[in-house]
This record gives C-alpha cells, structure tokens and sequence, in this order.
C-alpha cells in the first residue's frame, strides 16, 4: 500500500532551481517509481466525486498526470497550453506572473458547453495558473467541478483562492 507519506517522499526538492533562493518540487523521481506513479493516479481520480465529462491538463506537468487520470476516470482529456502551440482556433486567458504577464489556451471546441471538468496540475502555489485555467474553462462553457493537485504548497495560499473562487480544491501532499 503505497499512501500519501510515501508519495511524498518519492518527490525531491532541488534547491535554487530555477533562479537562487527557488525550492523546487521535483516530480520526477515519483514518476521514475511504479507503485509510487500508480498509487499518485488512483489518489488524484477519488479527491472529488464525479462524475466528470472530462479532465482538463495544464501543461506540462498536468499532461502526465491529466491523461492517467482521465483514462482511471473513463473521460478524455483536454489540453491547458501556453501561448502559440496549439494549432486549431483558440479561446485564452491573460494572468499576472511575479514579473510580466503570460497566456494560456484551449481549442474553442474542445468542450460541450455545461460539461463537468477536473482540473488536475503536478502542484499549486499562488494559484496564478490554476486560477486563469478555471476562467479559461469557464470561458469555454465548463463548469469546473473540482481542481487536483499532487502537491500544495499552502503558505502561498492559492488552493484557498481556488476554494473562494467556487471551485473544490485537494491536493495529496503538502
Ligand atoms: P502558481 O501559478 O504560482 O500556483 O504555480 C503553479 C505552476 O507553476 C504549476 O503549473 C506548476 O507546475 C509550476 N510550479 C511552481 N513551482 C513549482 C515547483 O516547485 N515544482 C514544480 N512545478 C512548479
């Protein structure tokens, strides 16, 4: 049985990546590990009860974790891109970074309008992202019915912003 703490100790931090003073959460080694990939999938498809239409990913990290998590759940996936990949018509979303703003996409016809999405990331932080992937959603028509994330990384508050924003918020480890 492989529960929450040994996830937690297959992800390792590496520190001053990207830029010096940054702690970064490595999900590599969890998905180097079997059971410890396995047993991630599983946890992430039961924090929010369905149904669901459809799971949504944020790139890049959310596609691993996104499209295993769509197959355990039975629905197909949706792609949350930066700016410029994606290659048919697009709806997007503008949010603030620390410094400069950024974009992110989604086909226009990717969802059925009143469809029930999961949107699912490798970790929150501040919540800048998962909050523009839920406008970007909402804007699509989907009516975002929960956010899962391996890891939370509570003192920066963001899974309390997607809480207050009307959105059920969990992640696996802390
Ligand atoms: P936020 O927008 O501040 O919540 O940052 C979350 C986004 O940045 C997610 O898409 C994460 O994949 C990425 N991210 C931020 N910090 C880390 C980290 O330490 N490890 C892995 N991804 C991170």
């Amino acid at each position: 049985m492989t529960d929450n703490a040994d996830i937690a100790a297959l992800i390792r931090t590496i520190p001053d990546f990207p830029k010096p003073g940054i702690q970064f959460r490595d999900i590599t080694t969890l998905l180097l590990d079997a059971k410890g990939l396995a047993a991630t999938v599983e946890r992430l498809a039961a924090l929010h009860p369905g149904p669901f239409d459809m799971v949504a990913g944020i790139e890049a990290r959310g596609f691993i974790f996104g499209a295993a998590v769509a197959q355990a759940l039975g629905t197909g996936l949706v792609l949350i891109r930066k700016d410029g990949k994606l290659p048919g018509r697009t709806v997007a979303v503008d949010y603030a970074l620390e410094y400069g703003e950024d974009r992110i996409e989604m086909h226009e016809d990717a969802l059925v309008p009143g469809c029930r999405v999961l949107l699912i990331d490798d970790l929150i932080a501040t919540g800048g992202t998962a909050l523009a992937a839920i406008r970007l959603l909402r804007k699509a028509g989907a009516e975002v019915g929960g956010a899962a994330f391996v890891i939370d990384l509570p003192d920066l508050g963001g899974a309390a912003k997607i809480a207050a924003d009307g959105v059920p918020v969990a992640a696996l480890v802390p």
